[in-house]
């Protein structure tokens, strides 16, 4: 327990100045994350006073697509789908595009504001950029208020082009971790490789999604200087992912992360960009426990149907948390509406038994990843 408090005068600078648009300054930062005598709940206050004022009490639900699983030549540590992970996904090749739009129609019904098609891989060929193209294209004319988003490796200026021709909204690429630790979790790319895809992103007029991965042994300075580079770059959305463990990853263990410290990431990366679009991403079931809800004061999005190959929350639950908690979904559909609509044996994520609690994050099953195949609506 803090022994001096700090006066209510430092949450509220903390507040002005985001409103402000002031630059913050790094230690100051640093010491949201670190300083015992920062209280979380106002810090909570604090942030929430910012998130607010930019999005009301809007959360946007985003559903992920595991569009093509596993067989990576890579080698990112943290991932799945790695040539060094020996986790038990079941990898398959590029999902056909009725596939992919079938289960782009699920997402809109479902509520998702945004759709984001992810592709296994060091990056696209030249086909298979034009083939994510006439994606985009498609679920565009399909679903013209359904925001697209595709990650799909690194990207030079031309294929970052073709994908904008195309209409895509956003390209995500994330930095995942700090310049000096990038060459401790992945040896197969470099840290300059991501951050020259964000920049053809960014030249090709993409609005950039961009964020990181907590718990893989950075210090909190290194996640203030993610933050800032962010800020640096204009990233428009930020998904804060929290290290899920998996078995067989080379990467297995989260470091340092407690309820508390996930929170105060979240409130920190509000700070450090007011107006982006702060997600709490994967992890947030696993590593934010009770304190879950909590996420959605300093972050106004975050995913839905668990992630790329981990199992997350039921999908009524995580309704009924934005439903009780007093904030409003970002979609054509009410929640209540999709609260209404669900029903035990059409909710894929309860398709396989969730165990969240236990050591490790258990994997979606195929019938989660492709639940077109399987006929769930
Ligand atoms: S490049 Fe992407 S899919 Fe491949 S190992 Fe790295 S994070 Fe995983």
């Amino acid at each position: 327990m803090p022994t001096d408090r700090l006066p209510r005068d430092f949450y509220h600078g903390l507040t002005d100045a985001a409103l402000n648009g002031e630059t913050p300054d790094a230690a100051l930062l640093e010491r949201l994350l670190t300083d015992p005598a920062v209280e979380l709940m106002p810090l909570l206050n604090a942030a929430y006073a910012v998130r607010q004022h930019h999005f009301g009490r809007a959360v946007q639900v985003h559903i992920l697509n595991n569009a093509q699983n596993g067989r990576c030549p890579e080698d990112c540590s943290y991932c799945t789908q790695a040539k060094t992970s020996a986790a038990g996904i079941e990898p398959y090749a590029m999902k056909p595009p009725e596939e992919v739009m079938q289960e782009a129609e699920r997402a809109y019904k479902a509520g998702a504001h945004r759709y984001c098609m992810v592709f296994s891989g060091r990056g696209p060929s030249d086909k298979r950029t034009q083939q994510l193209a006439d994606l985009v294209r498609q679920v565009k004319s399909n679903f013209p208020t359904l925001e697209v988003c595709v990650s799909a490796g690194l990207l030079d200026d031309e294929k970052a082009k073709v994908l904008a021709d195309a209409g895509l909204d956003r390209l995500n690429h994330n930095l995942n971790t700090s310049r000096k630790r990038y060459g401790d979790i992945c040896t197969t790319h470099t840290y300059d490789d991501r951050l020259n895809t964000l920049r053809s992103a960014q030249k090709a007029g993409l609005s950039m999604c961009s964020g990181l991965i907590v718990g893989m042994g950075e210090p909190p300075e290194e996640v203030v200087e993610i933050a800032l580079t962010m800020r640096q770059l204009g990233t428009a959305s930020i998904p804060v992912n929290f290290l899920l463990p998996f078995e067989g990853n080379v990467l297995d263990t989260p470091h340092g992360l407690s309820p508390d410290y996930c929170l105060r990431v979240l409130c920190m990366f509000r700070f450090a960009c007011p107006s982006a679009e702060v997600r709490c991403a994967a992890g947030r079931e696993f590593h934010l426990r009770s304190l879950e809800v909590m996420a959605l004061y300093p972050a106004n999005s975050l995913f839905l149907d668990g992630y790329l190959n981990g199992q997350g929350e039921e999908r009524r639950r995580t309704y009924r948390m934005i439903r009780d908690a007093g904030f409003e979904i970002v979609s054509d559909h009410g929640v209540d509406e999709l609260l209404d609509e669900i029903t035990a044996d059409t909710d894929p994520s309860t398709t396989a038994a969730l165990t969240i609690g236990g050591n490790t994050t258990p994997i979606k099953s195929t019938e989660q990843l492709r639940p077109a195949l399987n006929g769930a609506k």
